[in-house]
């Protein structure tokens, strides 16, 4: 069945299919971290659906809370009808909200997908200020459809202004730390006080707290507080895109909350979900200038995700598994940093909570190779210690030896150089153990 499978739908499926190419496995059962595939293997998933899977695949308390909606003979669909399940939901995702938006805030159901919320936030603060404009940062990610996309990556058009997003290992500027860091502040600073030429200030800034599929790049607290004083002072919505950060991936139960900002709109989804698909916006009520009826969508009360969501949001909260993940997530940083001191062909090492990058890189002979105007700057730095040039190749084949020794991780980054770790927070140590126990393994066989 496993090679038949796979042989047909590579066969028939789009080329555009992404995480199957370079995982091919038939996936037939699955509880916590764990996958089994049509061939009888089993592998440790670190993808867990993209950061989806907050409680693992299959958690007994997300099945429980399914079947019941469906035991009960609730209608599973009703377009965005108020039911006893929405208001579950809703009461428990207001419970989680950050202090300073939990009391103030409205709910917008999107959906199904992340990149339905991104797509309504900007709607929400385009139709809230009158303007048009959006700013967003290299490296972000906030999804594949239209609007989503012209605010990813680092391509720009008319309508959205690309700001530099704070990096140390890769900094732009070629400083790093909180000089690049702050630089990246004065830019945006400058850019935004530059209206002498009539043009408008923009409708909103999205940031995402930590860059999850640019590379797993946290944001310094510092320059979220910056970006946050700049937006407020000239009354430019901040958006605040935690669709992968979110439900205590980072160590708190939302990103934003390790730096105190407030933002006027969260986009959220994946976790949200409870592996089902949810999106919402969250913003303060004063923003909720919407005509009536002015966002629709068919599929934006999805009964069964709602009640896969509330279970997760409620486990998350009950059993601390933010707390959770910041514990386990600086120990596990902490022994693949010895990786990368072990290991030329390993770069920097960083995250947040349970949101893991390792950087591949090339040896350090070939760091001349890069030049001024690469996009690094690599070259700008002559002590030494600076980023030596990104091994795509290195990193996809750490992902093929990842997968042989029976662990699922994911790639990313803008030069596709990052391997990306995003554990169930119910994780053990035991399993963190054989995780990084496995990675090692696969480094040290690249390596060699
Ligand atoms: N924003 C962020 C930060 C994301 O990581 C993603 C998905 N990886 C999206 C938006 C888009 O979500 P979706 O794929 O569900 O449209």
């Amino acid at each position: 069945a496993h090679e038949g499978i796979l042989r047909r739908q590579s066969a028939r499926e789009s080329a555009a299919r992404t995480y199957a190419r370079a995982l091919p496995i038939v996936p037939v059962r699955a509880r916590g971290l764990t996958i089994e595939g049509a061939d009888g293997r089993r592998y440790l998933d670190c993808l867990s659906g993209a950061g989806t899977l907050a409680l693992g695949h299959n958690h007994p308390v997300v099945l429980e809370a399914i079947r019941k909606v469906l035991d009960s003979g609730a209608p599973l669909h009703v377009l965005d009808l108020a039911t006893p399940v929405k208001d579950a939901f809703t009461t428990e995702l207001f419970r989680t909200l950050p202090a300073g938006l939990a009391d103030r805030a409205r709910v917008q159901f999107c959906g199904p997908a992340g990149t339905d919320a991104v797509e309504a936030a900007f709607k929400l603060v385009r139709t809230a200020t009158g303007r048009s404009g959006l700013l967003a940062f290299t490296g972000a990610y906030h999804g594949m459809t239209a609007g989503a996309l012209e605010a990813s990556g680092g391509a720009t058009d008319g309508r959205v202004a690309r700001l530099p997003y704070p990096q140390d290992y890769r900094c732009p500027f070629g400083i790093g730390g909180e000089r690049g860091a702050e630089l990246g502040a004065r830019w945006t600073e400058s850019l935004l006080d530059d209206v002498k030429s009539g043009v408008p200030l923009p409708a909103g800034m999205i940031l995402e707290p930590v860059q999850g599929e640019g590379g797993v790049i946290p944001a310094p607290d510092a320059w979220l507080r910056r970006m946050r004083a700049i937006t407020a002072d000239r009354s430019i919505p901040l958006i605040a895109d935690e669709v992968q950060t979110g439900v205590g991936r980072t160590g708190r139960f939302w990103a934003v909350e390790h730096s105190g900002v407030v933002p006027d709109v969260m986009v959220l989804s994946k976790a949200i979900g409870g592996s089902l698909p949810l999106a919402v916006v969250v913003y303060r009520d004063d923003l909720d200038v919407w005509q009536p009826g002015a966002h629709a969508g068919t599929f934006r009360g999805n009964q069964l995700a709602m009640a896969a969501g509330t279970a997760t949001l409620a486990y998350v909260r009950e059993h601390r598994l933010a707390e959770r993940a910041q514990t386990l997530g600086a120990r596990m940083l902490d022994q693949l940093r010895s990786l990368a001191t072990e290991f030329p062909c390993v770069g920097e090492v960083r995250g947040r909570g349970l949101m893991i990058g390792v950087e591949l890189v090339r040896a350090e002979e070939d760091r001349e190779a890069v030049s001024p105007g690469s996009g690094d700057f690599a070259s700008l730095d002559t002590a030494g210690a600076g980023p030596r040039p990104a091994a795509p190749e290195l990193a996809a084949a750490v992902q093929r030896e990842c997968l042989r020794r029976g662990l699922i991780v994911e790639l990313g980054g803008r030069h596709a150089s990052v391997v990306r770790l995003l554990p169930p927070l119910t994780i053990s140590d035991e399993q963190a153990t054989a995780v990084l126990d496995r990675l090692a393994d696969a480094v040290e066989a690249v390596a060699r």
